[in-house]
C-alpha cells in the first residue's frame, strides 16, 4: 500500500494534531543492543524512546503478532506500529524484520515506525522500505567524534568492539549514511538528540544543521533523565531555559517535535497514556 502524505500525517509522534486521536504501539521484540550509551542502564528500557522504568517483557515475532491482533481490538484508532527496543531494532535484525514482515502482511493499513541508534540500520533500508516502514527515528547526540566519544562507552560493529573516538567515528559515519538513503526511499526521518548538560547542549544545533542538510525532517531534543548506575547519574537535568534555547536554535534548521512522551519500548495507546491493561496483556503473550 502506497503511503500518501495524508496517511503519513496520521502518525501522532510526527503530527501533534493527531496525538489526541491516534494511538501507537511499540512491539518489544529487540532486546540486545550494539552500543553502550553512558545514560543507559540496561536494567531498564532504551532511553532513546523510553523513560526508564520497569523492564519490558520481550516478545518473539509470532507472539508480537498475536498480541497485536488482541490489542487492535482493544485500542481505538491504533494507527502506528513501532519497534523501539528495549535494545536496538538492528542489533536484532532477524527479529525486527520478521516482525515487520508479519505485521505489514496482516495490518497493511497501519503506519510502521522504527527507532534506532543507526549503527546497523543502513544495510536494511531497502528491505524496510519494501515492508512499508514510513517513519524512522535515529538518535544522534553529536556529529563531532570528540563529543560523541564522551557519550558512548563502546560501539560493537562487525563483531568488534571499538571505544573512544574510534568507536564514535564509526557510529557517526553509519548514522549519517542512513539519512540520505532513507530520504531516497521517501521515509520520514526524525532525529532524537538527548540534551546532556556539559556535554552536548551547545552542539545539538550543529547536529540539526547537518541532519537537515542530509534530508532529515524533524528533530526531537530530549532532556536527559540522569539514571542510576550510569556514568551520567550525577549530571544535572537540563533546565527549561536550556531546553528552550536548544530547541529554538535547532528550529533554524529543522522542524521541532516538542510533544515527545518518552514512550517505553512496550508503550501502547495514545501518547502519554500507557495502559496498565496492555502491560498485563503483554506479559500474557510473552509467556505463550
Ligand atoms: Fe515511532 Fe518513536 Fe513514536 Fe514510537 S515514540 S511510534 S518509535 S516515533
Ligand atoms: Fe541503551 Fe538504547 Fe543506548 Fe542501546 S541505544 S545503550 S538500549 S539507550
Amino acid at each position: 500500500m502506497e503511503m500518501t502524505e495524508e496517511r503519513k500525517q496520521a502518525h501522532p509522534c510526527f503530527n501533534e494534531e493527531a496525538k489526541h486521536t491516534n494511538a501507537r504501539v511499540h512491539l518489544p521484540v529487540a532486546p540486545k543492543c550494539n552500543i553502550q550509551c553512558n545514560y543507559c542502564n540496561r536494567k531498564y528500557d532504551c532511553v532513546n524512546e523510553s523513560r526508564p522504568g520497569v523492564t519490558s517483557s520481550v516478545l518473539a515475532p509470532f507472539q508480537a503478532v498475536e498480541y497485536l491482533r488482541d490489542l487492535d481490538g482493544r485500542i481505538e484508532n491504533l494507527a502506528v506500529i513501532g519497534i523501539a527496543g528495549p535494545g536496538d531494532p538492528f542489533a536484532n535484525p532477524e527479529e525486527t524484520l520478521e516482525t515487520m514482515r508479519r505485521v505489514s502482511k496482516e495490518f497493511p493499513e497501519k503506519i510502521f515506525c522504527l527507532s534506532t541508534n543507526g549503527l546497523n540500520l543502513e544495510p536494511y533500508i531497502d528491505e524496510i522500505a519494501e515492508l512499508n516502514v514510513s517513519h524512522v527515528t535515529i538518535t544522534i547526540n553529536a556529529i563531532d567524534p570528540k563529543i560523541t566519544a564522551k557519550i558512548y562507552k563502546w560501539v560493537r560493529f562487525n563483531k568488534k568492539v571499538y571505544r573512544g573516538e574510534e568507536g564514535a567515528a564509526i557510529l557517526l559515519e553509519r548514522q549519517l549514511a542512513c539519512i540520505a538513503k532513507l530520504k531516497a526511499r521517501s521515509i520520514t526521518i526524525k532525529i532524537n538528540s538527548i540534551i546532556i548538560p556539559g556535554i552536548n547542549e551547545d552542539h545539538i544545533p550543529e547536529v540539526a544543521k547537518k541532519c537537515a542538510e542530509l534530508g532529515a525532517d524533524v528533530i526531537n531534543c530530549i532532556p536527559l533523565i540522569p539514571t542510576a548506575e550510569t556514568p551520567f547519574e550525577a549530571v544535572e537535568k537540563p533546565d527549561t531555559k536550556m531546553i528552550f534555547k536548544t530547541r529554538t536554535l535547532c528550529s533554524e534548521h529543522l522542524k521541532i517535535m516538542s510533544h515527545c512522551a518518552r514512550c517505553r519500548a512496550d508503550a501502547a495507546g495514545l501518547l502519554g497514556q500507557d495502559l496498565n491493561e496492555t502491560h498485563a496483556l503483554l506479559k500474557e503473550y510473552s509467556s505463550r
